[in-house]
């Protein structure tokens, strides 16, 4: 394992993003790269992560930034010997109302446009492909998507960080951050315990910290952490790890087979998040379960599934996924200070989005993005116009309202 050192780029952050970055950087043909982990890689948000990988979507631009980051995980093994552990089960959205079929509709035809395969499914053909789901007399209709899937968030990092050591990248574990000097109006170097290192280019991914680290250099950024949670049953008769993923927008709830056990997670309606100026570069950010949240998952998972409602918890999964207050990653770098960039704001889907947020990363530095990446750049939210206040609810509200539902018409 490597030590922290003077290097032209030096990545802040071991989770998904922080290692997407690098193995993307790396095979751009950068050169002189370090990645620094506060803790251990894969320790913090992204291994708590279910792993859902989903790639339709209501716009196209989103759907073919998924459909490509799709395509890097199925690829990743073949291209570089790493397996993501990417398991190409499926997936089924469920519309339990004429808004949530709209929803699908649009859905299914901005698949249409950019090619990824999906079909409205009849009852019967449901319980075929989704038997374990017994209760199905409320559904209105039912998308499948056959080319999505989950993979193991671990798996993912390993991978990204296995082939970007093969490029030469460094990287330091435990080597958390502490300053970062700007000197005229750019990054000129950064602190850690084992002293302070010259870099050109300073890569902010720290995750829920991510606003920290940009403090650190001066800079006020609206990256919420908020709290997120499933939970994993104990083995459910007729559960398996092929089963498709599900997806109930209308209930916010998420499902899938975790082996012969049932992985059950959602957004509710009111949730809890940590002012983003109580978070410091070096804070451990504690999540508990929240039994009762927990609970309304259970609730609504057994209205299609009544197994659910009796089998009994064997783990609970919780972080702080960071969340951006127009709900878009913060991504690009920061023209006030010149070698920062920021890598951050998932809105809780940094681990399908890492390969997508990567290829974002490598486009913004090219000097000439396109307008849809040029609209992520932290610059929207520099000067600030903003107050911290507005900025914690709306991120909140962005979790909240997690899948989108079109205006009834
Ligand atoms: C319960 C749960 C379920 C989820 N399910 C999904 C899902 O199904 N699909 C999906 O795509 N996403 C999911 N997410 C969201 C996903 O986990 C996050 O979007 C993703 O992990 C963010 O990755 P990251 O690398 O930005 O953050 P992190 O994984 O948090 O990595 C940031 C890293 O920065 C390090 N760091 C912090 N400060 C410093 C410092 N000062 N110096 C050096 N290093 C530092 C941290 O130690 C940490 O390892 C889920 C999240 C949770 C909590």
């Amino acid at each position: 394992m490597s030590v922290p050192r003077d290097a032209a780029i030096t990545i802040v952050g071991g989770g998904a993003v922080g290692a997407a970055a690098a193995y993307f950087l790396a095979r751009d043909g950068r050169r002189d790269i370090q990645l620094l982990e506060a803790r251990g890689v894969c320790e913090a948000t992204s291994s708590q992560a279910a792993g859902l990988v989903g790639q339709a979507r209501p716009t196209v631009d989103r759907a073919r930034l998924t459909m490509a980051a799709t395509q890097v995980y199925r690829d990743f093994e073949r291209e570089t010997g790493y397996s993501m552990d990417y398991r190409e089960c499926g997936a089924v959205r469920l519309a339990l109302s004429g808004t949530s079929v709209a929803e699908l509709r649009q859905i299914a035809a901005t698949a249409e446009v950019t090619g990824l395969p999906v079909e409205f499914l009849s009852d019967a053909r449901l319980r075929e492909i989704y038997p374990a789901l017994e209760r199905t007399e409320s559904v209105k209709a039912a998308l499948w998507s056959p080319t999505d899937g989950y993979l193991q968030p671990n798996s993912l990092v390993s991978a990204y960080l296995g082939a970007a050591r093969d490029l030469g990248v460094t990287v330091a574990t435990h080597a958390a951050v502490t300053g970062i000097e700007v000197r005229d109006g750019a990054v000129a170097s950064f602190s850690t315990a084992a002293g302070t290192f010259r870099t050109e280019q300073l890569i902010i991914a720290a995750g829920p910290w991510s606003g920290a680290l940009a403090r650190l250099a001066g800079l006020e950024l609206p990256v919420v952490p908020v709290l997120h949670e499933y939970f994993v049953t104990e083995p459910v008769p007729g559960w398996h790890a092929d089963l498709p993923c599900l997806r109930v927008p209308e209930v916010q709830l998420y499902a899938r087979g975790e082996s012969d056990r049932v992985l059950c997670g959602g957004f509710e309606n009111a949730g809890t998040s940590i002012d983003p100026r109580a978070v410091t570069a070096t804070a451990a950010l504690a999540a508990r379960p929240d039994w009762e949240v927990l609970g309304q998952f259970a609730e609504a998972m057994s209205a299609f599934a009544p197994a659910v409602a009796g089998a009994g918890v064997a783990a609970t999964f919780q972080g702080w996924p960071a969340f951006s207050p127009d709900g878009r990653f913060v991504v690009g770098p920061v023209s006030a200070v010149r070698g920062l960039v920021m890598a951050a704001g998932c809105n809780a889907h940094g681990v399908s989005g890492s390969a997508g947020l990567a290829m974002h990363l490598l486009e913004s530095l090219t000097g000439d993005p396109s307008p849809y990446v040029r609209s992520l750049s932290p610059d929207r939210f520099i000067p600030r116009g903003w107050s911290w206040e507005d900025a914690r609810r709306e991120a909140q509200a962005v979790y909240e309202n997690y899948y989108p539902m079109p205006v009834p018409s």
